[in-house]
């Protein structure tokens, strides 16, 4: 499943071909995704023009001169074909390694830009879907409203995760996995981020905040490894987990740096530490630490 580097990666490659570009032409191919495709989306996407393209959590939010924004969620298997004008083949953004057939008929919604690009939506098993919704509901929208902070926003310090900390009885994971406090984060990069901050993903959430609420040393710690692992993920074009493409259908390098997520067994990637990677099970996902170096 895409995370939040994984779809800022894709964001950045969608948007040569649609900011700034008008919709020539919209086809689907189908009536639904996850949910089914707005009403009369086709008629109301032509001639409206792409004047931004954002990321919040893991939504890609394009604003357009409608007056509308074409909210897009890519689930689990989500990929765009993008062709930019004079190419002559499609690159493909997002591909994830599945046991599902990921050719044309999966191809649902067809994207003609006016000066010839195309973009094409790809999903085989349709957990992703497209909304539209007017620009003045977009905040107080069901998929937007109550998301955390953008991690690597200035919102995310360590103040703001001392005061939702405070008192809660849940784990780090568990805290940082849900989506009404840090927006995007999930278990890899959660994984990855607690070993940078050289915490346990069993510890209390409550240890990042003093009694009176006041980031501790530990809060600090995960809010540099949490916007440091999420950087080096764009960088390196997202993870190739589930090999993840970048837009010219090279594979995505952040897999390969990984410290911790899915080396359960191996040494710990600290130089100097002896400890060997383990693997528990917290809330059904797995979590991936060193127990020598993280507390
Ligand atoms: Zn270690």
């Amino acid at each position: 499943m895409p995370e939040l580097p994984e779809v800022e990666t894709v964001r950045m490659g969608l948007a040569p071909v649609l900011t700034g570009k008008t919709f020539a032409r919209v086809t689907t191919r189908r009536a639904d995704l996850r949910f089914p495709f707005p009403e009369n989306f086709a008629k109301r996407l032509t001639g409206a023009r792409v004047d931004s393209l954002e990321r919040r959590a893991k939504y890609l939010i394009a604003h357009l001169s409608t007056d509308e924004a074409l909210l897009m969620h890519l689930g689990m298997t989500g990929r765009f074909h993008v062709q930019a004008p004079g190419e002559v083949a499609p690159h493909l953004l997002g591909d994830y390694e599945q046991d599902v057939d990921a050719g044309p008929k999966h191809m649902h919604a067809v994207f003609d830009m006016q000066g010839g690009g195309r973009v094409t939506y790809a999903d085989p098993r349709r957990f992703g879907y497209m909304l539209l919704v007017p620009e003045a509901e977009l905040a107080q929208h069901a998929m937007m409203r109550g998301l955390g902070v953008e991690p690597l926003s200035t919102a995310l310090t360590p103040d703001y995760l001392a005061g939702r900390a405070l008192g809660r009885r849940s784990d780090l994971k568990a805290f940082l996995m849900d989506q009404r406090i840090v927006a995007g984060l999930g278990n890899i990069y959660v994984c990855e981020a607690l070993f940078r901050a050289g915490l346990k993903p069993t510890r209390l959430a409550s240890v990042l905040a003093t009694k009176s609420g006041k980031p501790t040393a530990d809060a600090v710690r995960l809010v540099a490894g949490i916007k440091s692992v999420l950087e080096a993920a764009i960088k390196a074009g997202g993870s190739t987990l589930r090999d993840y493409r970048q837009a010219d259908g090279s594979s995505g390098g952040f897999q390969n740096t990984f410290q911790v997520y899915g080396r359960a067994g191996e040494p710990c990637a600290r130089p100097g530490c002896r400890g060997i990677v383990r693997r528990s099970v917290q809330g059904g996902r797995s979590s991936f630490y060193c127990p020598v170096c993280q507390h």
